[in-house]
C-alpha cells in the first residue's frame, strides 16, 4: 500500500491509469472520528475531475481491450486482485477502521468480505456459457442471446462500508468488462484509493478503473448526468438516490439504486421460552441495532417483540447495550467505534430528543459520552409507536426503538409499515410461523433466526424506497451487462413483401 504521505503528493484522483491532484488544487481534510482530527489529505475534485476520468473509461471502453479480454482471463484478473487484497489485509482493515471509526477486527473482516466479492464474481463469470442458443424454427437460423458489458460505469458509494460498498460494484462491472470510475464519499475515500494501486499491481489496463475524490453535489452529480457515462450505480441515502435517479432519467442510463432502510427484527414470545433462546434473541437484537454504531443500512433499529415479554427482553437489552465499550476501533476491549462524523452524531441527537418529546421512554444511553471523537451511547428507546420520527425514518445510528405486538398479523402489519423495504429479521421457535411471516414481508432480505448475515451468491437490494436493481448474486452481475440477440440467416432468400 502506498504510504499516505506519497499519496498526498501524488493525487488521489486517478486518471487513465497516472495519479494526479484535483484540477483546481483544491484538498480536503480527512478525519478521524475517534478523536476529530485529520490523519490524511485528499484532492477535492469537481465536475472538471469527474469529466477527466469519464472520457478516460470511455477511451478505454471503445478502443482498449479489457471489454474484449475473455471471460477466464477476466476472472483470473480478479482472483489476483483477491490475492492482493489477502495480502495487505491487515493494513487495509486497520485503513478502514480508522477511516470510517469501525473496530479492527471490522475492518479486517470488511477486506475478507471484499476479497469474497472478487472471488465470487471471478468465478461467476469463470464458469458461464458465452450464450444461449435460442430454437429459431429453422435449422436455416442461427440465432443466440448475448450479454455484453454495458461500458462506462458510474459507481457512487457511502461511508459505513467504504470498500465493501465499492466491491459490490467493481467486481461485478470488471467480471462483466465495463470501464468505471469510482466516486467514494468524501469522508471516507481511503481504502478505494488503495485498491486503485492494487487493480493496477494485478494487471488491469490503465484506464479501465478511475477514481475521484470529491462531493455528491458536484463529482457525484456530474457522473450521474453524464451523456458518456452508461450505467450509475449508486449506494446511499433517499435523498440523494432520488437526485442521482433524475439526473440519470435525461439520458436513459442504467441506474441501480441501494439506498436505506428501517429494518423490523420481529421478536415471538415462543422464541425466548427458553433461556437459551432468549439469551439468544436478546444478544442478536443487540447485535442488529448496535454494530457499527448502528450505521448499518440493514440495521435491526426496529425492535418489534410480543407483548407478553417485552418487559423481561426490554431489560436485558437495556442492561447489555449499557455496557457495550465504546472508544477507538483499534484499542483493545473496544466493542463499538464512534459515529462517522459530528454532523451524523448531531443527526442522532436530534432523532433522540424528538423520540422523547413524543413519548419514548429511554431505558439506555440517550447522549454523547464525555471526551474526543464523535461517540454516542447506545440507545434503548422503549414504548415507541409507528407514528413517531423516529420509527419511521433512518436514523442511522446506535438506537434501538422498541414496538409491541399481540398477533402474528400485527406483527407484520408493523414490520411492513415503512416506506423502505430493506431487510428484516424473525424469531420465532415455530418453523410453520416462521416461513408465513417471511413469506409476507416486504423487504430484500428476511432473516430466521439471525440478523444481518450475507452471502455474496444471493441478491442484495431493497423493495419499496430501498431502491432499484440487485448487487451480489448472478442478479448484481446482469445489473453490468446488456442482452444482445444476435440472429444469423444461413441460407438468406428474398421476402418479396413487396411486390415491385
Ligand atoms: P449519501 O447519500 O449522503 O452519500 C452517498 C454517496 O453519494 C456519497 O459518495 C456522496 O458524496 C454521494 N452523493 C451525495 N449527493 C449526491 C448527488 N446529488 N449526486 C450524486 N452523488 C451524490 O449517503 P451516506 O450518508 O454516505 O451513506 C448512508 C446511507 O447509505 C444510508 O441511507 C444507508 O442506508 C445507505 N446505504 C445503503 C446500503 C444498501 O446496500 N442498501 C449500503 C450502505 C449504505
Amino acid at each position: 500500500m502506498a504510504d499516505r504521505t506519497e499519496q498526498q503528493a501524488r493525487g488521489t484522483v486517478h486518471v487513465g491509469g497516472e495519479w494526479r491532484p484535483a484540477v483546481s488544487g483544491a484538498v480536503r481534510e480527512i478525519l478521524d472520528p475517534a478523536d476529530g482530527r485529520p490523519f490524511a489529505v485528499v484532492a477535492e475534485g469537481d465536475e472538471r475531475d469527474a469529466d477527466l476520468a469519464v472520457a478516460a473509461a470511455r477511451r478505454a471502453f471503445d478502443a482498449g481491450d479489457w471489454p474484449r479480454t475473455p471471460a477466464a482471463a477476466r476472472a483470473a484478473l480478479l482472483r489476483r486482485v483477491a490475492d492482493l487484497l489477502v495480502r495487505d489485509r491487515e493494513p487495509l482493515g486497520l485503513l478502514e477502521s480508522q477511516d470510517a471509526g469501525k473496530t479492527a477486527a471490522e475492518g479486517r473482516t470488511d477486506i475478507d468480505c471484499v476479497a469474497d466479492a472478487f472471488r465470487y464474481f471471478a468465478d461467476l463469470v469463470a464458469a458461464e456459457a458465452p450464450g444461449r442458443v435460442v430454437d429459431a424454427g429453422s435449422p436455416d437460423v442461427h440465432s443466440v442471446v448475448v450479454h455484453e458489458p454495458v461500458g462506462v460505469c458510474a459507481l457512487i458509494t457511502p461511508w459505513n462500508y467504504p470498500l465493501l460498498q465499492a466491491s459490490w460494484k467493481i467486481a461485478p462491472a470488471l467480471a462483466a468488462g465495463n470501464t468505471f470510475v469510482v466516486k467514494p464519499s468524501e469522508i471516507t475515500p481511503m481504502t478505494t484509493i488503495a485498491l486503485m494501486d492494487l487493480l493496477a499491481e494485478a494487471g488491469l489496463p490503465a484506464g479501465v478503473a478511475n477514481l475521484v475524490t470529491g462531493p455528491g453535489h458536484t463529482v457525484g452529480a456530474r457522473l450521474a448526468e453524464h451523456p458518456d457515462v452508461d450505467l450509475v450505480s449508486f449506494t446511499g441515502g433517499l435523498v440523494s438516490g432520488v437526485k442521482v435517479a433524475q439526473a440519470a432519467a435525461v439520458t436513459v442510463k442504467k441506474v441501480a439504486l441501494e439506498l436505506g432502510g428501517k429494518n423490523p427484527n420481529v421478536v415471538f414470545a415462543d422464541a425466548c421460552a427458553t433461556g437459551k433462546g432468549f439469551d439468544t434473541a436478546v444478544d442478536q437484537a443487540l447485535n442488529a441495532a448496535f454494530i457499527h454504531s448502528g450505521q448499518v443500512c440493514s440495521a435491526g433499529s426496529r425492535l418489534i417483540v410480543e407483548e407478553s415479554v417485552r418487559d423481561r427482553f426490554v431489560a436485558e437489552l437495556a442492561r447489555r447495550a449499557s455496557r457495550i465499550r465504546l472508544g477507538r476501533g483499534t484499542d483493545d476491549g473496544v466493542e463499538c467505534g464512534p459515529l462517522v462524523s459530528e454532523q451524523q452524531r448531531a443527526k442522532v441527537e436530534a432523532y433522540v430528543a424528538s423520540a422523547l418529546d413524543e413519548g419514548a421512554v429511554l431505558r439506555s444511553g440517550g447522549k454523547r459520552p464525555d471526551g474526543p471523537g464523535y461517540f454516542y451511547e447506545p440507545t434503548v428507546l422503549d414504548r415507541c409507536h409507528r407514528e413517531m420520527k423516529v420509527v419511521r425514518e433512518e436514523v442511522f445510528g446506535p438506537v434501538l426503538t422498541v414496538e409491541t405486538f399481540r398477533t402474528e398479523d400485527e406483527a407484520v402489519a408493523l414490520a411492513n409499515d415503512t416506506e423502505y423495504g430493506l431487510a428484516g429479521g424473525v424469531w420465532t421457535a415455530d418453523a410453520g410461523r416462521a416461513r408465513r411471516v417471511a413469506a409476507r414481508l416486504r423487504h430484500g432480505t428476511v432473516w430466521i433466526n439471525d440478523f444481518h448475515p450475507y452471502l455474496p451468491q444471493a441478491e442484495w437490494g431493497g423493495f419499496g424506497r430501498s431502491g432499484t436493481g440487485r448487487e451480489l448474486g448472478p442478479s448484481g452481475l446482469a445489473e453490468y451487462r446488456e442482452v444482445k440477440h444476435v440472429y444469423q440467416n444461413l441460407a438468406p432468400e428474398p421476402v418479396r413483401w413487396f411486390a415491385g
